[in-house]
């Protein structure tokens, strides 16, 4: 039966990284409610215009509007088998909502966590930082540049660190995602549908821990 697989992890975890390969591998489409906000900005469909006036106030988008979303770029025609949702649901509430989606397609859910230890998120979000000249991504605790604090390309330009990568804000970041994040867990595992792979180590282990779950 086709899937809809809904991707779980914390900022930092590298669940982008792994649904991306999903897709280029197994042509598993990655749908990312984040990517589908940022087309709502261009797109002319009557969706998108409300969205777009919705953004206009400042407002967030409700778990409605967010559902219908969801339900119009699953339904398109480049979906056919398994799909991986990427940012969505994120609370219990979305979760339900889901429910109707996966009876609607014809698919079952299966929710995947893509499991790191706070310390290490806290290491990967806190500890990185850019060059401002080619956007080259480097780590002080994992992937130092070969001179504290500049690029190996251009030595003459200091590192950025972007100022939501402060440890205060990385930390809040991570609390809100665990809030929100707790019930979401607890639904799919009540439920028998709850899977955890370790999203610590190597790229390509992650992987194939992730592949042969879906
Ligand atoms: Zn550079």
């Amino acid at each position: 039966m086709n899937k809809i697989i809904v991707l779980i992890g914390a900022p930092g975890a590298g669940k982008g990284t792994q649904a991306r390969l999903l897709q280029e591998r197994r042509g598993i489409p990655q749908i990312s409610t984040g990517d589908i906000f940022r087309d709502m900005r261009t797109l002319d469909t009557p969706l998108a215009k409300e969205v777009q006036a919705i953004m206009a106030s400042g407002k967030l988008c409700s778990d409605d509007v967010t559902f219908r979303i969801v339900r119009e770029r699953t339904s398109k025609s480049d979906i056919d088998g398994s799909y991986v949702l990427d940012g969505y649901p994120r609370t219990a509430v979305q979760a339900e909502q889901l429910e109707t989606l996966a009876k609607e397609q014809g698919r079952e859910i299966q929710a995947v966590e893509v499991d790191v230890p706070r310390d290490e998120l806290l290491m990967r979000l806190t500890g990185r930082r850019s060059c401002t000249v080619c956007g080259e991504i480097y780590n002080i605790y994992s992937k130092p540049p070969t001179s504290e604090g500049v690029c190996d390309r251009h030595p003459e330009s200091p590192l950025s660190h972007r100022a939501d990568d402060t440890e205060e804000k990385v930390t809040v970041r991570l609390e809100t995602y665990d809030e929100q994040t707790t019930p979401l867990l607890g639904y799919y595992e009540r439920s028998g549908r709850l899977k955890k792979i370790d999203g610590t180590g190597d790229i390509e282990n992650i992987y194939s821990a992730l592949n042969d779950l879906v």
